[in-house]
């Protein structure tokens, strides 16, 4: 009897305990459900504010020296007051940012989100495949009416931003400007030709003619043989002679890979590449027409033959005229248009890669309201906005003109714009993209970047190639196998391109040239481009 009523007792505890953990339950369940309709509720799908109660979201950015931390900052104070989301900035001075990005991502006090993050590929397929941070586009599809039109208008972008898996894992940052797109400006002293009696050299034959009289007829009228006809520097971005290979058909360029009809061409294997070597050396290096230093100088020593006391430079290659000969003496240069080579060609390369960077913006997976934080992003990616998150605020930096477009107010006294725009905006790695189409339509360009817009229509975009390798997603092992093979055979050609047009020899060592490169992996570098560009194009298309 004893021993039932003992085993009652124990049925009733161990069913109250159900009983009591079913309660705790139910009650734990009430209260989710009414802070997740409390939640919905309070956030708004469309226009603004996005939440009726304030919502605050945690997120780390880098910041430059001369930023202000971003909550002091004009344009995020109105992005608050316009949302009534409130961003608890975590500030890292852009030098140690991206040691501290790794830490945080190693632990387990994620921010909600990373801004003007600059997350490597490499970063967004490893996180994103570990779940760190979480994929974007279903949030873009319903929350990111700004960004999603972008995508739709320019399939490009979609196809940049978007990871080998499928997925998006960051948001794209861009100002299109197309500035880059041939770095190469070439450059000759019109004065000179002007005395010489020489008129603009429109053929490679006739340039060569022209630098042989800079050479052999003392322009400087100083007496002295002391011209330098020709100054580069071999291999350098914006100083090299790449774009003089388009004389042959073929312009060059520092990755020495450019693309015809979707095909990825090596150039540096190519007969006209083989053909433009030989005229260097046989034409300009054997005649002295090429500064031997072109090959060893640095941009301090080039610079300086700019602004000799004696104008001693004769024609030479840089991104702008004036940065190399001064203000005044830019007078007496020229821009050169591509040259029409021994065959008829005229061409000049389209600079590699200068698409949206991809991850400028992060959500993680310990962010709690992730609708509202692709909210708050999206407005970053309406075109107004956006132009001035990159570059500061109306009233600020900005009025809007007659036609609505924005327009540079005058500066601060005793600031650069340089300097200004890291006063009061996060800068050029902020989320946010400006179009071609935008700038100019809704907001301006610097005055320096109109003058080189001009130059770049004048003297190029009319013989430029129509494709270039673009800023391509590329998958973990592919970047494994790149980054294996082609440092060391990129070094290989650089040295021998450099030695066949002082050396010459081109037709003897051609074969032996060709054969190592294959044998230090050319062959399966080029199918991983190619690979790699199929799947960008299918992306495209889909
Ligand atoms: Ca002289």
């Amino acid at each position: 009897m004893k021993s039932i009523i003992k085993g009652a007792t124990t049925l009733v505890l161990v069913g109250s305990l159900i009983l009591s953990g079913c309660g705790d339950n139910n009650a734990k369940n009430g209260e989710k459900n009414s802070n997740q309709a409390n939640q919905e509720a309070n956030f708004n799908v469309t226009g603004l504010p996005i939440v009726n109660e304030a919502v605050t979201l945690k997120m780390l950015s880098p910041k430059s020296a001369l930023s202000p931390e971003f909550s002091e900052m004009e344009i995020f104070k109105r992005l608050e007051e316009q949302t009534n989301v409130k961003i608890e900035w975590e500030n890292i001075p852009d030098t140690d940012f991206a040691e501290k990005k790794n830490l945080l991502l190693a632990s387990s006090t994620l921010p909600d989100a990373f801004y003007a993050a600059g997350f490597s590929d490499y970063e967004l397929i490893t996180y994103g495949k570990d779940g760190t941070i979480i994929p974007l586009e279903d949030l873009i599809d319903q929350y990111a009416p700004n960004l999603k039109a972008l995508l739709e208008r320019r399939p490009d972008i979609k196809s940049s931003i978007t990871a080998p898996d499928g997925h998006i894992y960051g948001l794209p940052s861009w100002e299109e400007n197309n500035l880059g797109s041939n770095p190469f400006f070439h450059v000759i002293n019109k004065k000179w030709l002007d005395e010489l009696g020489l008129s603009m050299p429109q053929t490679l034959d006739e340039y060569t003619e022209a630098l042989v009289a800079f050479k052999t007829q003392d322009p400087n009228g100083n007496g002295k043989p002391d011209e330098i006809p020709l100054s580069f520097m071999h291999m350098q971005w914006c100083m090299d002679i790449a774009g003089l290979f388009g004389a042959f058909g073929m312009p060059d360029n520092l990755e020495h890979r450019i693309v015809r009809d979707g095909k990825v061409i090596f150039t540096a294997i190519q007969p006209e590449y083989k053909e433009a070597l030989n005229y260097f050396h046989e034409k300009w290096y054997k005649q002295g027409l090429i500064d031997p230093e072109s090959f060893t100088q640095d941009a301090a020593q080039y610079l300086a033959k700019g602004k000799t006391q004696d104008v001693t430079l004769g024609s030479y290659i840089w991104w702008e005229v004036e940065e190399v000969v001064g203000t005044d003496r830019s007078q007496d240069y020229a821009l050169l248009s591509p040259l029409k080579g021994p065959n008829g060609d005229q061409t000049i390369g389209r600079a590699n890669g200068g698409g949206p960077g991809r991850g400028a913006f992060i959500i993680t997976k310990a962010n709690k309201n992730p609708e509202i934080t692709m909210r708050w992003i999206d407005q970053q990616y309406e075109p107004y906005m956006a132009a001035q998150i990159h570059w500061g605020p109306i009233d600020v930096v900005y009025e809007k003109d007659e036609n609505g477009k924005l327009v540079n107010l005058p500066l601060p006294e005793g600031v650069s714009a340089g300097e200004f725009r890291q006063q009061v905006s996060p800068g050029a790695g902020a989320p946010g993209v400006i179009t071609i189409e935008d700038l100019g339509k809704v907001v301006d360009l610097e005055p320096r970047a109109q003058q080189r817009a001009k130059d770049l229509e004048q003297y190029y975009e009319a013989y430029m190639e129509k494709e270039n390798y673009p800023s391509i997603f590329f998958e973990p092992e592919e970047l494994n196998r790149i980054n294996k093979i082609e440092p060391e055979l990129i070094k290989y050609v650089n040295t021998q391109r450099g030695k066949f047009i002082v050396d010459g020899g081109v037709e003897e060592q051609w074969d032996s040239y060709v054969s190592t490169l294959e044998k230090m992996g050319l062959n399966e570098l080029m199918e991983i481009y190619q690979t790699a560009l199929d799947r960008y194009n299918a992306n495209l298309n889909s």
